[in-house]
Order: structure tokens, then C-alpha cells, then sequence
């Protein structure tokens, strides 16, 4: 079974193809960021624009790449929510409508199923039931997995993702929009213990996160400093927080290892490309004796392998969960708790 997969949830434009036999055939992405870059954060009417222009292009170069035609696919999945309304509303139309002029079913696909389940794509893929940490721009929570569609939320942010801490400290020391991967970089010059940062709610006795604080604490720092503020002080915030939230990430998943007594740990969601946290998790699996699990770097942020893949794993439980109905909502809000077991 060949399923097409098409993101549009923020400001990435995803294809790909998947199949059951063969695996990934195909992917191709577009990225929105130079064009979001000058506001210094997504302007959602620029991005659902910016999808219509990308997505049959896309289209083409996945099946060129994939060398096969249109009719040989046998389902599309899209992504279905959450994310920018407008931006939804692209992929999803463009899904069904082509699904009605191929006469294929079609499947809306949940966001966070694609990153979670995004691991699973890799040449080593861990098995089921794991522990995950979901860390994207507007998520962080830790999971417990036991199969495609059986998730159980064992904690999350009260207030800011990892990936908005990253992005949103990132702007306060002046660096370009998404600012993850640029105070990552940076920190790599810094000197660690400089400046401290709070580890919010490292003690708590649940799976909880708390980012918003640790943005305020460097906010503070930031404007304790001179008005020009140099290179080696920025490095060295970058530094303490980088230090402060990948502290607090990787104490959290130690204990849900504990507490659960699984053996294998799987990270997702485009903070999960981050080298720190990365080398932390590594550290930590090889004293407390679990395996972690990463995606391919190019599918920790959106991409359409993920929602394909997804989409295929769903199928593959429940042929029924596609239809040939191709009137279509978009779901902007749409907690992973509400998604139907496959
Ligand atoms: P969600 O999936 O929750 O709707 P999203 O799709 O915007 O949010 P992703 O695409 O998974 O999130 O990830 C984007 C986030 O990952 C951004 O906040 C970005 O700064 C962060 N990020 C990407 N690479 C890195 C990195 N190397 N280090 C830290 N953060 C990173
Ligand atoms: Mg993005
Ligand atoms: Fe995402």
C-alpha cells in the first residue's frame, strides 16, 4: 500500500510517499523560514499562501523521485490538526481534492501522531511500548506508547514548549527567527555556570513542565546588561539556558523511566534535533541503562514522511479509517487525548 502524505500545519510544506512494502519511497519539503525570517516569527496569512504555491510542485518531485504515477497511490493522509487554521486548510483541501480526482481515500491525520511516531521511520526503529518525549515549538509532553494510537499523556508544559522557550530567549538575545538551532550554536561558545538559570519545576513529583520562567530569567539578564552587549556575554546566556532546559528535559525522562520501568526512551518534535540535549539523553541512557531513540534529523521538524507514515501505520491497522467522503474539517485545537485509538 502506497500512501501520500501532505504537511501544512505551520510553515513547512511536506510530501512524501510511504509505503507498507517498501518504506519510505519519496519525500520533499519546503521551508517557509527566510520567508518568515524579516517579522521574526510565522505570519500565518504569508504561510497558507505559501503553501498553495508549494504544494503541487512538491506533488510533482515526489513522484518523479518515487518513480511512479498518481494512480499507483492507494490512500493520501494529511495533516488534519493542530496548527494555523489557514495553513490546515490548504494541505487538507489539496488532499481531497485530489483524492476525489484519483477516486483514493483519504485520512486526516493527527500532527503530534506524525512527530511522535516519526522515530519509527529510522533504519533502527525501537518497538513498542516506549517512553516518548515530544518536544516541538508547541508541545512538550512525555508519553507512554503501546502501540500506533495507544498514547497515554503522562505530562506536559503548563505554559511554554521547549521549542517557544528556545525561540522566544533566542529573539531576547537578538537572533533570528527559529531561534532553536542559532542559541544552540551559540551556546557552544559559552562558558557554563556564567549565569544560572532557574530549573523550573525539577523538584515537582509529577512529569510536568514549566518554560516561561526560564525565558523571564534570561529576559532579566538581558536587561541587566550593557546596551551593548558582547559576544562572549551572549554565548554565555545562551550557555546557562541551553544548560537550565536541557537539565530539566532530561531529569523528567529519567524519571519516567524509573516510574514506568521501560527500557527504551524515544525523543520527538524538532527540539529533538538539538545537539545538547542529544549528548545529555546519550549520557543519561548509558548510566541508567535504556536505549534512546531519535528521528533522521531532517524529520524532527515537520516534514510529510512523518504524516504519511502515520497515515500508513493507521491503514495498515484499519483500512476503514480512510474515506472516499471528501467533505473535510480542520481541527486548529485538537488535544492528542482526543484522537481515536486506530
Ligand atoms: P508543533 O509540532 O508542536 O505544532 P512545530 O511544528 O512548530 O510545533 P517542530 O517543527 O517540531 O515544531 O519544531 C520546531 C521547533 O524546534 C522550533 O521551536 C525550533 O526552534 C526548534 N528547534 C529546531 N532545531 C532545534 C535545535 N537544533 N535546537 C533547539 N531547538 C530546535
Ligand atoms: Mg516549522
Ligand atoms: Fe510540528
Amino acid at each position: 500500500m502506497i500512501v501520500l502524505g501532505v504537511e501544512s500545519s505551520c510553515d513547512e510544506t511536506g510530501l512524501a510517499l510511504y509505503d507498507t512494502q517498501r518504506g519510505l519511497l519519496a519525500h520533499a519539503l519546503h521551508s517557509q523560514i527566510a520567508m518568515h525570517r524579516e517579522y521574526g516569527g510565522v505570519v500565518p496569512e504569508l504561510a497558507s499562501r505559501d503553501h498553495v504555491r508549494r504544494t503541487l510542485p512538491l506533488l510533482n518531485e515526489v513522484m518523479q523521485k518515487a518513480a511512479i504515477q498518481k494512480h499507483d497511490i492507494d490512500a493520501i493522509a494529511y495533516t488534519q490538526g493542530p496548527g494555523l487554521a489557514g495553513a490546515l486548510l490548504v494541505g487538507a483541501s489539496f488532499a481531497c481534492g485530489l483524492g476525489m480526482a484519483l477516486n483514493k481515500p483519504v485520512l486526516g491525520v493527527h500532527h503530534l501522531e506524525g512527530h511522535l511516531l516519526s522515530p519509527l521511520l529510522a533504519s533502527q526503529p525501537p518497538e513498542f511500548p516506549f517512553i516518548a518525549l515530544l518536544v516541538s515549538g508547541g508541545h512538550t509532553q512525555l508519553m507512554r506508547v503501546d502501540g500506533i494510537g495507544a498514547y497515554q499523556l503522562l505530562g506536559e508544559t503548563l505554559d511554554d514548549a521547549a521549542g517557544e522557550a528556545f525561540d522566544k530567549s533566542a529573539k531576547l538575545l537578538g537572533l533570528p527567527y527559529p531561534g532553536g538551532p542559532e542559541i544552540s550554536r551559540l551556546a557552544e561558545f559559552g562558558n557554563p555556570g556564567v549565569f544560572t538559570f532557574p530549573r523550573p519545576m525539577l523538584h515537582s513529583k509529577d512529569l510536568n513542565f514549566s518554560f516561561s520562567g526560564l525565558k523571564t530569567a534570561v529576559l532579566t539578564v538581558v536587561k541587566n546588561q550593557t546596551a551593548n552587549i558582547c559576544e562572549q556575554s551572549k554565548a554565555d546566556i545562551a550557555r546557562g539556558f541551553v544548560d537550565a532546559l536541557v537539565d530539566v528535559l532530561v531529569a523528567k525522562c529519567v524519571t519516567a523511566m524509573k516510574e514506568s520501568g521501560l527500557k527504551r526512551l524515544v525523543i520527538a518534535g524538532g527540539v529533538g534535533a538539538n545537539r545538547q540535549l542529544r549528548a545529555a539523553l546519550n549520557a543519561a541512557a548509558a548510566k541508567r541503562r535504556f536505549q534512546v531513540y531519535y528521528p533522521e534529523l531532517e524529520f524532527c521538524t515537520d516534514n510529510g514522511a512523518m504524516i504519511a507514515f502515520a497515515g500508513a501505520m493507521r491503514l495498515k491497522k484499519n483500512p476503514a479509517a480512510a474515506t472516499r467522503d471528501y467533505g473535510f474539517n480542520v481541527r486548529p485545537r485538537w488535544p492528542l487525548h482526543e484522537l481515536s485509538a486506530a
